[in-house]
């Protein structure tokens, strides 16, 4: 039996949802954002509560398609229908939203959401060539930037203290997380990839982000109680996957899915919303400036939009080998040419360098191609 506390992940996002409003009930501001680039902690010390808005699911791209062009992301694209349909209950709420100039498609939408004037949407600049001191200088001031408008718009002071007590906590956060997902370095694995997304997607909308750390605590705990007395995910001979490329949510696991209904388990995911920044944390006994220790700590983000972009490659080199790696798969949403382009590296370093099957799988949220996918997958995995 799956471990019990699982179960109360299930309605996280449903009871945020109610916990926000009573919190802004109060006072409190509610900023919504959409990519991992996006300095929470800053958020948290102007005393709002962040929430991330990335849509994905496929329900809103209808009408988003009224404005963006049909070949676009999926991910761009639901997360713009859910802002002018007013479907999504965080972007209605949020006080403000805030964007990066991450890849071409995502930028030219805040331009658009900026021109609806559905909601305040402020734009930071996302240097993209990480080894470059003059891309340090340009986020640092991206980050005094956002303060100041923070600051002004929500009428309060960010100070040093706040700013070091969210660092703490996001830290925490992010250790509790790494904590879960290495549990998946036993073999058998001790939870599935559809329960690991489950946990990293639903904790995401979590108001109180201390209450979040304590119910990841609580579950890897049980986890490894429950692998004491013997429980485990699927066999010794269960083929273990890698999950890489575009970020997965609720709604777009549809290749996760399949993956497990087709006897493989994804073991460890390396999107965002996975191990891709679990391991990054602002160091504590820094006392320096804090904004410093920000700009640092999210400039080592191993997204695609960077380039090059070393630090992905290392960073799934070292799971593949962590995790017990048998194959990898890199997911690509249709028309992001970052993650698409950049899978030829990948490729080369799983094939080549590691001598492993590899699949890339290009797709989008529509469920017209499952039985296309799922013959690829099924392929993929008698490779193992
Ligand atoms: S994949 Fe890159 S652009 Fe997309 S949410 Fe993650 S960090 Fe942002
Ligand atoms: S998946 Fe690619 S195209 Fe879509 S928002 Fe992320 S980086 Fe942009």
């Amino acid at each position: 039996m799956k471990p019990a506390i699982l179960e109360n992940f299930n309605s996280l996002r449903e009871e945020n949802m109610v916990a926000m409003r009573s919190a802004q009930e109060k006072g409190v501001k509610v900023v919504g954002f959409y990519c991992t680039y996006c300095p929470r902690e800053m958020i948290m010390a102007a005393g709002a509560i962040p929430v991330g808005l990335c849509g994905t699911k496929e329900a809103p791209i209808a009408a988003a398609e009224r404005d963006l062009p049909r070949n676009l992301c999926p991910l761009i694209k639901s997360s713009y229908g859910f802002a002018i349909t007013e479907q999504c209950p965080f972007f209605l709420i949020s006080d403000l939203i805030i964007g990066e100039t991450t890849c071409d498609g995502k930028k030219k939408m805040f331009e658009l959401l900026q021109n609806k004037g559905i909601k305040p949407v402020y734009v930071m600049q996302l240097p993209q060539v990480p080894e470059q001191s003059a891309s340090h200088r340009l986020w640092y001031e991206e980050l005094q930037r956002l303060k100041k408008y923070l600051e002004e718009t929500l009428s309060v002071e960010i100070t040093d203290d706040a700013l070091r007590e969210a660092m703490h906590v996001i830290n925490e956060e992010t250790q509790a997380l790494q904590n879960l997902f290495d549990l998946n370095k036993a073999k058998p694995a001790l939870i599935s990839g559809l329960d690991l997304l489950k946990v990293s997607w639903q904790i995401g909308f979590q108001a109180d982000r201390r209450s979040g750390v304590k119910l990841i605590n609580s579950l890897a705990d049980e986890i490894k109680e429950k692998a004491a007395e013997g429980y485990a995910v699927g066999e010794m001979s269960t083929p273990r996957i890698l999950l890489t490329g575009t970020p997965v949510g609720v709604g777009s696991e549809k290749v996760i899915t399949l993956v497990e209904e087709c006897g493989g388990l994804v073991v460890a995911m390396e999107n965002c919303g996975g191990y891709k920044t679990v391991e990054l944390r602002t160091d504590e006994s820094d006392h320096t400036d804090p904004l410093h220790l920000l700009a640092e700590k999210y400039m080592k983000i191993p997204c695609s939009v960077m380039t090059p972009n070393y630090r992905r490659l290392d960073l799934l080199k070292r799971m593949i080998h962590d995790f017990q790696i048998d194959g990898v798969i890199d997911l690509t949403w249709q028309a992001c040419h970052t993650y698409n382009i950049e899978s030829y590296f990948v490729a080369k370093m799983v094939k080549d360098e590691l001598g492993l099957p590899f699949l890339q799988l290009e797709t989008d949220y529509s469920q017209s191609d499952l039985e296309t996918l799922r013959v690829r997958i099924e392929a993929f995995l008698e490779m193992i």
